[in-house]
């Protein structure tokens, strides 16, 4: 469960970007955050990974302590498995090398990294078998397609171990076949491991499909939550 209350966000410069918000958000729930560009969608996603400070309130998720110590700020970032736009891979480097950077908030050193664990070699080998892709493990990210890419992201998500998922837009720069594929594996995962998926879309149509429950945002107010199959056809 992922409990926010009374959050809020004001940029410095006066803009509010979001108003006070009071949400819980279930396990095994995929919830999508619905809005234009600009709605606070991005605000709300870096609030639950403590990258952005609420100007008011507080976020609380299940089976993470809570925030006043600089350990559980570690601890929530290397349980909360984050899945963005541009997918934020290192071209250069082979897949299960950018998979394994999903397990570098395990080890307290550098040091602890090299000879490279097994264990840590064997969660992401499984992670990237989870995604269809362990045939291109040892294959440069940069020669992927665009939704092998993000499926690599999503592999590297899951060798967190997450509490959550957050995803940013994942599927704004894919076409519409991927993107309903990338989503669907998101949405498997997440029901499988029984934990919490939130995804920022600004496509109706696949907010629809993909979402247990979609939170509409504009100009930073919740203007509607519920069942996605009860979306009307607003934008
Ligand atoms: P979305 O993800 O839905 O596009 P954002 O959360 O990125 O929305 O932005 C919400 C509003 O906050 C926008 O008006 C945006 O310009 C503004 N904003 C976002 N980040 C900052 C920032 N760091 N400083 C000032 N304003 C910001
Ligand atoms: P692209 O990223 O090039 O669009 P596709 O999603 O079309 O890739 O998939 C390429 C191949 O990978 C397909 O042949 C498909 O069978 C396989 N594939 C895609 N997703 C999965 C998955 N989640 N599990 C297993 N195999 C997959």
């Amino acid at each position: 469960m992922i409990r926010l209350e009374n959050l809020s966000v004001t940029y410095p410069g006066g803009l509010t970007a979001l108003s006070p918000t009071s949400l819980e958000i279930r396990r095994g729930e995929t919830t999508v955050l619905l809005g234009a560009s600009g709605a606070g969608k991005s605000t709300l996603l870096r609030c639950l990974n403590h990258l952005n400070r609420p100007t008011s309130g507080s976020v609380r998720i299940d089976g993470l302590g809570p925030l006043s110590r600089r350990e559980n700020l570690l601890a929530h970032r290397r349980r909360t498995g984050m899945i963005f736009q541009q997918h934020q891979l290192i071209g250069r480097l082979t897949a299960l090398r950018n998979v394994l950077t999903g397990r570098l908030g395990f080890h307290s050193t550098w040091r602890s990294l090299f000879p490279l664990p097994h264990e840590d070699q064997c969660v992401a080998l499984e992670a990237l078998e989870r995604v269809g892709l362990l045939d291109k493990a040892l294959e440069r990210v940069g020669n992927l397609s665009g939704g092998q890419q993000q499926r690599v992201g999503i592999a590297r998500a899951i060798a967190q171990r997450p509490a959550i998922i957050l995803a940013d837009e994942p599927v704004a720069s894919l076409d519409p076949h991927t993107a309903s594929r990338v989503l669907d594996l998101i949405r498997r995962i997440c029901t499988e491991d029984g934990i919490p998926a939130v995804v920022s879309l600004h496509q109706v149509d696949l907010a629809r499909r993909f979402a247990d429950r979609v939170i509409g945002l504009a100009a930073g107010r919740v203007v509607y939550d519920g069942a996605a199959e009860e979306l009307a056809d607003i934008d």
